[in-house]
C-alpha cells in the first residue's frame, strides 16, 4: 500500500474524525465518533469506510451484516450467519422482501433488518436503496397528537396520557417529543382558558388525530372529526385513527346519545373509516401503540423505538 498522508474528515457537527494510525505493525485508520444514535453512528462509520476505501481501488471489500434471526441472535459471533450488505440492497431493489438465514433457514424481513441497523434516505421494496450519506444529528421533532373523546372515557384518556409520558422518556434520546392535546367533550371550555376555537386550531396543527367513542359522540367531538377529515382530504394529514369502545352500552343511554352514536357510525362507514374496537384501557393502549409505532416507522426512518 502506497504511503499516504494522514487525513482527517471532520464533519460539521459530531461528524467522524478519521486519523491514520498503526495497528499490529500495519497501516490502519482510526475513526472517532461520539453520539447516542446507534444507527446514525453505524451509518456514519460505514460511509467513512466506503470513502476511505475509494482511495484504494485495488482492495476488494465485503460489507457483511449479522443475521438477526432468533437463532443467530443468541449464537457466538463466529457461529452467526452473515449476509452481504450489497446483496441485501440488491434483493430489496428487485422486490424481494425476505431473505432466508443459511443457518436457521428462517426468513428475515429485509426492511426490518436494514431499518434497525442503518439510516436510509430511501428504503422501499422494489426501489433503489439509498443510504443516508452524512451523519446528521436529528433535528428535534414534536409529534402533535390530538385526542378527542367524550367525558365517559376518562379512564382511557388518562391511561393514554400516562403511556405517552412514558414513551416520551424513551424517545428523548431520539429528540422526539409526543405532544398530547387532550380534549374531553364540552368540559374543557369551562375549566381552561382555551375555547373550542383554540382547540380546533389544535386539530389544524396536529400530525395524528385520535378519536375515542363509546355510547355517544358529542357535538364538539364531531366538529373536530370533521376538521381533521377536511384537512386530510386536502393534504393527507393528519393521520386519523378512530377507536370504538365495544362493550355493552349503558342501560341509561338516552335516545339522543344513541342517535349521535348511530349517526357517527354511519358517517364513518360513508368515509370508509373503520374504527378499531377495544374493550378496556389495556386493549386500547395496545392498539394505539401499535399504530403509533407503525406511523413513526413509515413517517421517518429516524424513528427507532426500543
Ligand atoms: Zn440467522
Amino acid at each position: 500500500m502506497a504511503r499516504r498522508r494522514g487525513l482527517a474528515l471532520v464533519g460539521k457537527h459530531a461528524g467522524p474524525q478519521v486519523s491514520r494510525t498503526k495497528s499490529r505493525g500495519r497501516d490502519a485508520f482510526q475513526i472517532l465518533l461520539t453520539g447516542q444514535d446507534r444507527r446514525g453512528l453505524l451509518t456514519s462509520i460505514l460511509n467513512t469506510l466506503r470513502h476511505l476505501h475509494k482511495e484504494y481501488p485495488g482492495i476488494k471489500v465485503y460489507e457483511i451484516v449479522p443475521c438477526p434471526c432468533p437463532e443467530c441472535r443468541v449464537k457466538e459471533k463466529e457461529e452467526v450467519h452473515y449476509f452481504e450488505l450489497e446483496n441485501l440492497f440488491h434483493r430489496l431493489s428487485k422486490g424481494r422482501q425476505k431473505i432466508e438465514c443459511d443457518k436457521s433457514l428462517e426468513e428475515v424481513d429485509l426492511l426490518e433488518m436494514l431499518g434497525d441497523m442503518l439510516v436510509f434516505q430511501h428504503l422501499k421494496v422494489g426501489e433503489q436503496v439509498v443510504l443516508e450519506d452524512a451523519y446528521k444529528r436529528r433535528e428535534p421533532r414534536t409529534v402533535k397528537i390530538f385526542l378527542a373523546s367524550s367525558e365517559e372515557l376518562k379512564a382511557e384518556r388518562e391511561r393514554i396520557e400516562i403511556e405517552i409520558n412514558r414513551m416520551n422518556k424513551d424517545l428523548q434520546r431520539e429528540s422526539i417529543f409526543l405532544e398530547l392535546l387532550n380534549w374531553e367533550g364540552g368540559r374543557v371550555a369551562e375549566t381552561s382558558s382555551r375555547s373550542q376555537d383554540n382547540y380546533n386550531r389544535g386539530v389544524e396543527a396536529c400530525d395524528i388525530f385520535v378519536l375515542l367513542f363509546y355510547s355517544k359522540v358529542g357535538r364538539y367531538t364531531l366538529e373536530e372529526y370533521e376538521i381533521a377529515k377536511k384537512r386530510y382530504a386536502e393534504n393527507q394529514k393528519p393521520a386519523i385513527w378512530i377507536f370504538q369502545k365495544d362493550i355493552d352500552l349503558p342501560k341509561d343511554q338516552t335516545r339522543e346519545d344513541a342517535e349521535s352514536r348511530f349517526d357517527f357510525l354511519e358517517k364513518l362507514e360513508q368515509a370508509e373509516q373503520f374504527p378499531t374496537c377495544f374493550k378496556n384501557e389495556d386493549g386500547l393502549w395496545l392498539e394505539l401503540q401499535k399504530k403509533l409505532r407503525a406511523w413513526m416507522k413509515e413517517e421517518r426512518q429516524g424513528f427507532v423505538l426500543t
